[in-house]
């Protein structure tokens, strides 16, 4: 059966590295949202938290329960709860949803600097505390959210600047209404690399944890390395004559005779379907014509193939992200680590 292989020590290599740039393990908030960005929610909260990790941030309740026992703080960033969890901060994403949440629920507003996705405006950031202090919930931070961290334009400085102002206006309001200083957090892995000195609460890294991080050539390029590998296991082998055809339409035709096998590895496991025909493995099998639901054709004869130790590399046959290769393999897959 195909299944995931996830590397510890390129796990903690890449905790390192980001370590030194929050300055401490305590300012790294993990996120492990959509299964650990599909690397598996559980082995990756508890290797995180073995390497001393202990905040985390997640899409919902069900993932925070899931991974309660690891961490001290975790975030939510999309679901208004019926009961709250300990341990547990809520995202407060739009006014609107300030009436929904319990009394007593612990908040972080989300503050919209210029992604224009979710969050409240600066100049609505009084009015929005103050409703959440009526509904009777602690607001406990305020954070937003970069769009272009990772390329080199003017927006990076632009929504910093814009930060600043919500950080200061933050904290005259917290000490106006009388509660604690707030949390303060805007880095995600491109933004956290960018900033010369981090001078923040935590920062919320995802993809540099799991060594995937792009940059724009001439931005700093850490020495992150790929948590997740696929392999699959062989199904059938066969030689195709020349002028024979693979698969679904046909679309690899022979040009000599080839070994070829099939691996039980397909598009219901993830694997993206545009890269049929367009990429080849780590070790050089070249994946032949159309991928199916539970299976690959490779020119290839070994039993056990591993399709790709870089979701990156995958993701730029296949036309897309790594982000989306990576948390598309099914959850369904056996996870194995690699120490
Ligand atoms: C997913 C997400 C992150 C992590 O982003 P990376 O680019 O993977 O580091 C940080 N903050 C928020 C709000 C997110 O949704």
């Amino acid at each position: 059966m195909a299944y995931i292989e996830l590397d510890r020590s390129a796990f903690f290599n890449n905790l390192d590295i980001i370590a030194q740039h929050t300055g401490s393990v305590d300012k790294i908030a993990l996120v492990l949202k959509d299964n650990a960005y599909g690397h598996g929610l559980e082995p990756m909260a508890a290797m995180a938290a073995e390497y001393g990790v202990r905040r985390a941030v997640v899409r919902n309740s069900g993932e925070a329960e899931r991974i309660a026992a690891w961490f001290d703080y975790i975030l939510v960033l999309a679901e208004i709860p019926r009961t709250p969890l300990e341990k547990v901060c809520y995202t407060v994403n739009s006014r609107e949803d300030l009436a929904r949440f319990p009394k007593g629920c612990r908040v972080e507003i989300k503050v919209d600097t210029g992604m224009h996705r979710n969050g409240i405006t600066l100049e609505n950031l009084e009015g929005v505390v103050s409703e959440a202090r009526e509904a009777g919930l602690q607001v406990e931070g305020f954070f937003t959210h970069h769009r272009s961290a990772d390329i080199l334009s003017s927006e990076w400085f632009w929504q910093n600047a814009q930060f600043a102002a919500v950080k200061a206006s933050a904290r005259s309001i917290a000490e106006r209404f009388g509660f604690p200083t707030p949390r303060f957090h805007s880095c995600n892995s491109a933004a956290l690399f960018r900033k010369g000195t981090f001078d923040e609460d935590m920062a919320r890294v995802g993809i540099a944890a799991y060594g995937c991080l792009e940059m724009e050539r001439t931005l700093p390029q850490p020495a992150l390395k790929p948590v997740m590998a696929l392999y699959a296991e062989k199904i059938a082998t066969r030689t195709l004559e020349a002028g024979e055809r693979v698969g679904y339409g046909g679309i690899y035709k022979a040009a000599e005779p080839v070994a070829v096998s099939t691996y039980d590895v397909g598009y219901a496991d993830g694997m993206l379907r545009t890269a049929s025909n367009r990429y080849t493995t780590p070790g050089g099998a070249a994946l032949l014509g159309r991928i199916s639901m539970d299976n690959t054709t490779f020119a290839a004869t070994e039993e056990r193939l591993l399709v790709f130790d870089d979701a990156n590399r995958y993701a730029a046959a296949a036309g897309t992200i790594g982000y989306e290769v990576m948390v598309g393999m099914r959850p369904y897959m056996r996870r194995v680590i690699k120490s």
